[in-house]
């Protein structure tokens, strides 16, 4: 996540639940404080000696812990049984909390190698992001009262307790023992580039993450990777290719029992939106601002960060098929056209 932060990070802690989706694995409801999304889902999994908790829930506030600790009573847990933190993406929602859990139940962390350089990193030098994300956001023609939205990185330091060292990598084929049997790493970028789902074979279950969510679908985090638009719709391949799943346990939002078809809404989604950015380009040279202002013209700034990085990531994407062309300007600045009918594809 990217963007200003909320005014308070405080959240009830009496909103914070835990319900059993099926034996031996729980879904904890927490309160975000973010506007328009309420809740993020941690999954807590029995093992034999404790339990392997699937994503933490947000920083920001003592309340977001008591949060947790709230949810995890419920489960019948406490933070000390905390054996693992495994981690669907780095995202402050989805690891916020994990320095309390590695420092108060000494948890494993388990994590995809780009985890550090797309999220801790910029909690640990968060000025080089802020100036590295302005620079992108000035050639692109972000009007200057505009560019604190898209390049602070308040969000992700106030929402994360601390970095965490990320103990053993989350990649293709990493096995992740539980009660249930082991939980099998798909790696799934393009949400996030340090994305993955935990897919566990035999009772047909997978944690999600973001990959399939309604309240932040379509969210490219643009800047990490080539074309996060192609490697998301590969992810929604690679997940439908599984086949059905009794439950896919999405970060926000229900258990989803027919995920096949949240696959397909989502796809046809990306394809729409993938078509209205074909069609804002025009053959006069425009700035992707321009181009995301004309597709939201009144984004408040809070999501203006979240858009402009989908426009940017769709752009990407229609360079890489070589349906746009990018031209740079003597002052620096970018402008998107169309390519010419029949032309070459662009570099
Ligand atoms: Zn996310
Ligand atoms: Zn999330």
């Amino acid at each position: 996540m990217t963007g200003p932060a909320p005014t308070s990070w405080a959240v009830d802690p009496d909103a914070a639940g835990a319900r059993l989706v099926v034996p031996g694995v729980w879904r904890l409801r927490l309160p975000l404080a973010w506007p328009g999304v309420d809740h993020v889902n941690a999954y807590a999994i029995e093992r034999d000696d404790g339990i392997m908790l699937v994503d933490t829930g947000s920083a920001g506030h003592p309340t977001c812990l008591a949060a947790l600790e709230t949810a995890l009573a419920q489960a019948g847990y406490g933070v000390p049984d905390v054996r693992v933190v495994a981690a669907t993406h780095g995202h402050s929602d989805h690891v916020g909390l994990a320095a309390h859990l590695v420092r108060h139940a000494g948890a494993e962390v388990w994590a995809h190698p780009a985890t550090d350089a797309s999220f801790f990193d910029i909690v640990r030098e968060p000025d080089r992001f802020h100036a590295a994300r302005e620079r992108r956001a000035r050639r692109e023609g972000v009007p200057e009262e505009r560019l604190f939205a898209v390049a602070t990185a308040e969000e992700e330091v106030q929402a994360t307790l601390a970095p965490v060292a990320v103990d053993h990598v989350l990649v293709d084929g990493v096995r992740l023992p539980s009660a249930l049997g082991d939980w099998e790493v798909v790696e799934t970028p393009g949400h996030a580039a340090s994305h993955v789902c935990l897919v566990q074979r035999e009772h047909r279950l997978v944690c999600a993450g973001d990959l399939v969510c309604f309240a932040f679908s379509p969210w490219l985090d643009y800047g990490f990777s080539a074309d996060p638009t192609t490697e998301i719709l590969a992810s929604l391949d690679r997940i439908q290719a599984l086949g059905p799943m009794a439950w896919a346990l999405p970060g926000h939002g229900r258990p989803l029992p027919d995920l096949g078809a949240v696959i397909d809404e989502h796809r046809q989604q990306f394809a729409r939106r993938i078509e209205e950015v074909r069609d804002a380009v025009t053959d006069v040279p425009t700035g992707a601002y321009a181009l995301t202002t004309h597709l939201c013209p009144d984004v408040p700034d809070r999501w203006l960060a979240g858009q402009f990085s989908e426009v940017l990531a769709h752009l990407a994407h229609l360079r890489h098929r070589g349906e746009v062309v990018r031209e740079e300007a003597a002052d620096g600045s970018y402008g998107y056209r169309s390519a010419a009918e029949g032309g070459p594809p662009a570099p």
